[in-house]
């Protein structure tokens, strides 16, 4: 992924692509001290801008480091990477992280530094998994309890497992994972959030011990719009059999329907299709702020 045209930003001026270096003894490398975002651009205007910029302030402060720049220069500079790349319709994604001033395990002495790049990303899982819907296998690992590691931060050090995940799923022939969390409750995929469809009515499990993704309330809100009742509780696999349909959110996702985890099959049904719809149109604005 290195080795190609474009300009990436760094720590305030966008470099060509291939020069976007950073040295091997980065902190960040030995010791996961990164905060990232994932972002979608759509007709040239970045989507929910501020919010992203603003949780990944939020993310260096809880691994315990202060990003040098404010959310106006990180949208700005958000906003300059999509320009200079010329793209309308693309994924971003900036990086915060710890540099190469001090080794070891201590970091008060590192910089904080900042990137963003963007490419040209279609659908995350493919136009067929949008149509049919994906298939899931259960997790090997589940997210970690909030008093083992900084689940609010959206941090590098908490894909590990997401990786490892993805890959088990990967070699039994699913397209991805569903995890369970340390108290074997339903969680989030290893790159999205995920909601059920019972009677009409919007299942998710409560993000206290994984991300409230920004997709995720969105799409919620988009649901009450239509008057669909959202219901925010702890779910257990057990109920995963009663359940008709199934989706995931993320900014790369998007609405992203489910036909299958482990054992338990859903349709690909009217709700389900509805909010994919109007989550496309309001990324685009055709579907209006209230
Ligand atoms: N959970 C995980 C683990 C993720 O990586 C993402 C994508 N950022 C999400 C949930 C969804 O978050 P958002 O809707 O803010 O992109």
């Amino acid at each position: 992924f290195d080795d190609r045209d474009g300009f990436i930003w760094m720590d305030g001026a966008l470099r060509p692509w291939r020069d976007a270096n950073v040295h091997v003894l980065t902190h960040a490398m030995h010791y996961a001290s990164a905060v990232f975002e994932g972002v979608r651009c759509y007709g040239g205007k970045v989507f929910k801008l501020s919010e992203h910029s603003q949780r990944l302030i939020d993310s260096a402060k809880i691994l315990g480091f202060d990003l040098p720049w404010t959310r106006d220069e990180i949208d700005a500079a958000i906003n300059e990477t999509v320009a200079a790349n010329n793209f309308t319709d693309c994924y971003i994604r900036p990086i915060a992280w710890r540099g190469s001033e001090q080794m070891g395990v201590a970091a008060q002495k590192t910089k904080a530094h900042l990137a963003v790049s963007a490419w040209e990303w279609g659908a995350y899982f493919g136009d067929e998994a949008l149509a049919k819907g994906l298939r899931l296998m259960i997790a090997p690992w589940r997210r970690p309890a909030p008093y083992t590691i900084p689940v609010r931060s959206k941090a590098a050090g908490l894909y590990m497992i997401c990786t490892l995940s993805k890959h088990a799923a990967a070699d039994a022939g699913y397209d991805d994972a569903l995890m369970f969390d340390w108290r074997g409750q339903v969680a989030e995929a290893t790159g999205a959030n995920v909601f059920f469809v019972q009677n009409g009515k919007l299942h998710t499990p409560t993000p206290d011990c994984f991300l409230d993704g920004i997709t995720r309330r969105t799409v919620m809100d988009l649901a009450r719009r239509r008057g669909v009742e959202v219901i925010e509780r702890a779910i257990w696999p057990e109920e995963l059999a009663g359940f008709e349909q199934a989706f995931l959110t993320g900014s790369a996702a998007e609405v992203t329907p489910l036909a299958e985890i482990g054992p338990w099959t859903f349709e690909v049904g009217a709700l389900t299709r509805q909010l994919q719809a109007d989550y496309r149109d309001f990324v685009r604005g055709v579907l209006p702020a209230k």
